[in-house]
């Protein structure tokens, strides 16, 4: 039987679905716009992730327009009414009333919101990269903030007051560092200083949201800058804490390994970043590391299995060669061997490994799954059919016979009964 084929959800169905509300919107007679990063990403000829629409209308009219069916009032808090494609390719569009802000009393969520304009909601907007709008009927940028200017000079600027923007809502610290990994840019001079003068205060931000952030950041191209950043205005203090302490000695190697990884899921980058450190920590710290990131930050438990995997195997691939196929296989076979192989790849890529080690594991990785890892000769139910009854002894005859088999000791099951038989009880 053939899979079913994957909903298409095609760049360009989304595009027109987007239209296709602000036109809808507008023959009811209200402005609509698209807003934000998708107008930022067509600028820079990237393909948006998703389409923004925000209009004059008001949440309920935008509701009655596309019919109860086809929205969900997800952020009415916000004004924000989600509007469903016909099918799955044309997705879904945000579609936002214009708003203003009011104040922020707990340094990440404005206590109120009023309806207002195009040019006051483009000034509610964290960087002028992100506070342009485009009319996708004429094909006309609409750029209250300077975006553009910006777009073009590579630059992340808060919008108005740096300061109060970034007092207002501690997380854009985090997002401007993100857009600058992501777009290969520099943080505008006022508005950095303002990432060094609150960065303590990230602190104020939810361990999920932090880890969001660092995700998403962590599996740009510019990860290295960014974690510079981080480190730079302080905001790796309250990320990392461990990481920041150590900081003027490690450092320097973090960036090479995160410079020399290649592209791959954040638990490689993340398992990059603490390696350095965690060479250095004693068992109890450890432990305290990974409660931290499962208690504060939120981490999975199989985000955390990644990572525990991948920093702890490090010791023994630093010596694959060496190492006795009965230890470098079952690394090979672990389920999280890829996280763990990353890292391998970046050491020696970064020159602090001898290319040899990592051959080795590619060598073996190549190799037919019967080879990498074959039927065991022993298994419970030969030896219960030899008259042995579970118990510890039990596994335990299994774990040698398995070592012995993988290296080339005990040949065939005949071989693996001969020598069983010698073992008693
Ligand atoms: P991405 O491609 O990562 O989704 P994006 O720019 O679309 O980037 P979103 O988080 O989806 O980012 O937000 C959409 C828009 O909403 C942003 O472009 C920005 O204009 C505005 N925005 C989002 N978060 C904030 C914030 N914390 N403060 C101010 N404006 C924000
Ligand atoms: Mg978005």
């Amino acid at each position: 039987m053939t899979e079913p084929e994957p909903p298409t959800n095609l760049p360009a169905d989304r595009r027109q679905f987007a239209l296709e509300v602000v036109e809808q919107l507008r023959r009811a007679g209200h402005e609509a716009l698209w807003a934000g990063g998708c107008v930022r990403d067509l600028l820079l000829e990237r393909t948006p992730t998703d389409y923004d629409v925000a209009t004059s209308a008001h949440p309920e009219q935008v509701r009655k327009l596309f019919g109860p069916r086809r929205t969900l009032s997800v952020g009415a808090a916000f004004g924000v009414i989600i509007v469903l494609g016909r099918n799955a390719g044309a997705g879904q569009v945000e579609v936002a009333t214009f708003r203003n802000d009011a104040q922020y009393s707990d340094g990440r969520r404005p206590d109120a919101i009023t309806f207002s304009t195009a040019s006051e909601d483009a000034a509610r907007r964290d960087f002028t990269i992100n506070g342009m709008f485009y009319d996708p009927i004429s094909q006309k940028v609409i750029d209250y903030v300077g975006g553009s200017a910006d777009l073009q000079r590579g630059l992340i600027r808060a919008i108005g007051d740096a300061d109060a923007r970034i007092a207002e809502d501690k997380l854009r610290m985090l997002r401007a560092v993100r857009f600058a990994a992501r777009f290969g840019f520099a943080i505008e001079s006022a508005t950095e200083a303002a990432l060094q003068r609150h960065a303590d205060q990230l602190s104020i931000v939810s361990g999920e949201r932090m880890t969001a952030e660092m995700h998403k950041t962590l599996v740009t191209p510019g990860r290295e800058l960014a974690v510079r950043t981080w480190a730079s205005t302080g905001l790796l203090k309250v990320l990392l804490p461990t990481v920041a302490a150590d900081w003027s000695t490690t450092g320097e190697r973090i960036c090479s390994l995160l410079r020399a990884l290649q592209p791959c899921v954040w638990t490689s980058a993340l398992s990059a970043l603490l390696l350095p450190g965690f060479e250095k920590q004693t068992e109890v710290e450890r432990a305290s590391l990974l409660d931290d990131l499962k208690g504060r930050l939120k981490f999975s438990n199989d985000e955390l299995a990644q990572l525990k995997f991948a920093l702890t195997a490090q010791a023994q691939l630093t010596h694959a060669q060496q190492l006795a196929w009965s230890q470098l296989q079952p690394l090979l076979i672990h389920p999280h061997r890829s996280v763990a192989i990353d890292v391998l790849r970046a050491r020696v890529l970064c020159g602090e490994l001898a290319e040899i080690q990592l051959e080795t594991v590619d060598a073996r990785l190549a190799l037919q799954p019967e080879q990498l890892n074959p039927t065991p000769l022993v298994d419970g139910q030969l030896l219960q059919s030899l008259g042995l009854r579970p118990g510890p002894r039990f596994k335990e005859l299994i774990n040698q016979a398995r070592a012995a088999q993988l290296d080339g000791q005990l040949l065939d099951q005949s071989a693996a009964i001969t020598w069983l038989k010698t073992q008693g009880n």
